[in-house]
């Protein structure tokens, strides 16, 4: 784990923050909620199965630990592509509060007391901040995601809509599945060079006919790519560290849902 990655304690809540990050801001682990069974207990998703008034209770656990108002909070449709939204607030409520607005793997907003959510279980969510311009972002990207290059899209985004400069914005890479972990056959490998290129080929490693992909770094590569100099990767595998974590793999899918969750 990174130094500049710290374990805090909310009641029986146990999440994790960035030192590096001056807004509040949390990445979830299983601990702390009411859901039971394959959930129990902190589950942030409506689609696993779980009652609303349960998800509504934890995300409520939530609000009530990073002191940030429940009805405000926002968050996307995950679909493992590389669009970027901007959180108005018009929006604001998207998931929770009001239907789904978007379908789209990023949020950017500059919006205050605007929680902004993106959601994991082995794929990789990231926290953008930036002190000058005062906008942030979450951004979720697994193997697909990542080869979509969503994270410096996000980066872009802020740019685009804020004023953002790379090298002002700081980026933690969250708890998700590590190289140590994420084994594939050939497909995933060959999907990424292919839209990556060789860039991606160090992140690779092979091991007999396997291979282990190293989502964490290919982000943070590409995040130095895009300009940015405050990086902080997680290094936290939630495939090693199942019993704090749900990992879909660890699990076989049998699971709630972690959230990365920033607000200014
Ligand atoms: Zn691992």
């Amino acid at each position: 784990m990174n130094n500049k990655i710290i374990r805090k304690i909310s009641g029986s809540m146990k999440y994790y923050i960035c030192s590096e990050i001056p807004v509040r801001h949390a990445f979830t682990t299983k601990s702390g909620g009411v859901s039971t069974g394959d959930l129990e207990s902190l589950n942030l998703g409506f689609s696993r199965g779980d009652k609303r008034e349960n998800v509504i209770k934890n995300y409520k656990i939530l609000s009530d630990a990073l002191k940030i108002p429940f009805d405000r909070i926002t968050t996307t449709k995950q679909v493992h592509k590389n669009d970027v939204s901007v959180v108005t607030e018009k929006d604001v409520g998207s998931g929770i509060n009001k239907p789904l607005v978007w379908e789209s793997d990023a949020l950017v907003t500059n919006l205050k007391n605007t929680p902004i959510a993106g959601f994991y279980a082995d794929c990789v969510v990231s926290l953008l901040y930036d002190p000058v311009s005062q906008c942030c972002g979450v951004c979720h990207s697994g193997w697909r995601g990542t080869a979509q290059e969503v994270l410096p899209r996000t980066v872009e985004k802020m740019r685009e809509c804020f004023n953002a400069k790379p090298e002002d914005i700081i980026c933690v890479i969250g708890p998700s599945i590590g190289v140590c972990c994420f084994e594939t056959d050939a497909d995933v490998p060959e999907a990424m060079e292919k839209q990556m290129g060789d860039i991606v080929r160090p992140f690779i490693h092979t091991k007999g006919h396997k291979f282990y992909v190293d989502l964490q770094g290919i982000n943070q590569m590409l995040l130095e790519k895009a300009g940015l100099n405050k990086i902080i990767n997680s290094d936290i595998c939630t495939y090693c560290h199942s019993d704090e974590f749900w990992s879909h793999r660890a699990t076989n899918g049998k699971r709630g849902v972690q959230a990365g969750i920033i607000c200014l």
